[in-house]
């Protein structure tokens, strides 16, 4: 079937109110940036809905799967178009329907454009007449094609909005969420692990832009930590379409905790500064808060106690999106949006390297305020932000 257009719907950011033009239009960028080049002739706004225009020769497949990336879309749906008047239509939905295998079927009408001068109801049962007509002429008994309009075999659905009529008999869940960018921007903390590049992925799906945040210990660990979070940061690029990763080295700042501070804090420390320099990170672009893989208990670090201490380094909101999540959880969704594979190949995170043997697990801040007056905090800062590097990653459009 060669298909006119793709229908998309949008759940949450109807709702927007004055918001909603800004929300439509951010929806379209990301539509156009995530569907290959050569796939579409327009992607516009139309009453309650997008629509993509296609052109002659499209790869279904290959525009689903990107759709499917797309945060915001509820549904959408490869249509047909016709004229809006209802022979038209009646044509049109015998000419989509003859070629499938079906039993039973129903018509299905949304309606938008009040003015047209028949009702959802009065369409279905011209349209579903029709069908019936010219599809099962020798209906005998029972046998052959028949209305149903619970649990029919297939759904050709019709839109009546604003000067157009579409047919489709498809609808194809959209992720949901909202679309890239609506909320604004955060600094991630991306580790390399399991649990980060699904926090970030939480965050993408609330419509917010993710800007990547590596830091790095070489050589105490392996360079290739910073290679890792650059596959991850390409598998997340899929659904914000353009990302920026800062690595960061740590180095200087882990050999300063490890001379001069108690053993017992120094996970305390190493992720008081992380933030510390994600924070000025974000202030430079603009970000508005950050975002952590940290889930509650999960380790010596993630009790409420040592997340409180480790907070009160910043002053912007942390976002923490796996907290209600179980580990088992975590690993399904990764595996779901595919980082799980590049997660779990062998690279040591900066951290793990000189774990003390007994952790602290009920920080006070006093005391891990007194130890953080033994180092140069500012200094420390101020050295680490000038050798951040910045890697660029833009998709790559089939
Ligand atoms: P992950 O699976 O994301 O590594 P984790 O369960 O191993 O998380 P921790 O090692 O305690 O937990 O790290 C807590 C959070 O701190 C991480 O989820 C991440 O957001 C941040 N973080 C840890 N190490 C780094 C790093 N090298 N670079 C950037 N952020 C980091
Ligand atoms: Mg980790």
């Amino acid at each position: 079937m060669k298909w006119d257009y793709i229908i998309c719907h949008y759940a949450e950011i109807g709702l927007k109110g004055k918001n909603r033009k800004f929300f439509e239009e951010k929806l379209v960028e990301n539509i156009k940036k995530s569907l290959p080049g050569n796939s579409y002739k327009k992607v516009k706004r139309i009453s309650g809905r997008i629509l993509i225009e296609l052109k002659e020769q499209v790869k279904e497949n290959l525009i689903k799967k990107s759709l499917k990336n797309v945060f915001g879309l509820a549904f959408f749906a490869f249509g047909k178009s016709c004229p809006q008047k209802i022979e038209a239509i009646k044509k049109k939905a015998v000419e989509i329907l003859k070629d499938k295998k079906f039993k039973s079927f129903r018509i299905e009408t949304r309606r938008s454009k009040k003015d047209f001068p028949l009702t959802s109801q009065q369409i279905n049962e011209k349209v579903g007449e029709y069908v019936l007509r010219k599809l099962a002429p020798h209906q005998t008994k029972g046998s052959g094609v028949r209305v149903d309009l619970k649990n029919p075999d297939i759904t050709c659905f019709i839109e009546i909005v604003e000067k157009y009529a579409f047919l489709y008999l498809e609808k194809i869940k959209g992720p949901g969420g909202l679309p890239v960018g609506v909320s604004g921007k955060a600094i991630s903390l991306l580790s390399g692990g399991i649990d980060s590049p699904v926090a970030s992925f939480y965050g993408q799906k609330r419509g917010i832009k993710i800007i990547f945040l590596h830091f790095t210990s070489y050589p105490f660990t392996k360079q290739s930590s910073v290679e890792k979070a650059k596959k991850i940061v390409k598998i997340l690029n899929k659904f914000q379409f353009q990302s920026k990763l800062y690595s960061v080295p740590f180095t200087e700042i882990q050999k300063e905790i490890l001379l001069k501070t108690k053993a017992k804090l120094r996970v305390v420390l190493y992720r008081r500064f992380m933030f510390r320099i994600a924070e000025v990170l974000a202030k430079k672009e603009k970000a508005k808060a950050l975002i952590t893989g940290e889930s509650v208990g999960q380790v010596a670090s993630q009790t409420l106690e040592n997340i409180g201490v480790i907070e009160t380094a910043v002053d912007l909101p942390v976002l923490r999106p796996l907290i209600g999540m179980d580990k088992e959880d975590i690993i399904k969704k990764a595996k779901e949006i595919g980082t799980f594979d590049t997660s779990i190949l062998p690279a040591e995170d900066c951290c793990q390297r000189f774990l003390p043997k007994h952790p602290e697990t009920k920080a006070g801040l006093r005391e891990v305020k007194k130890e953080e007056e033994k180092l140069e905090v500012d200094n420390l800062i101020k050295e680490a932000i000038k050798k951040a590097k910045v890697v660029k990653v833009i998709n790559s459009k089939s």
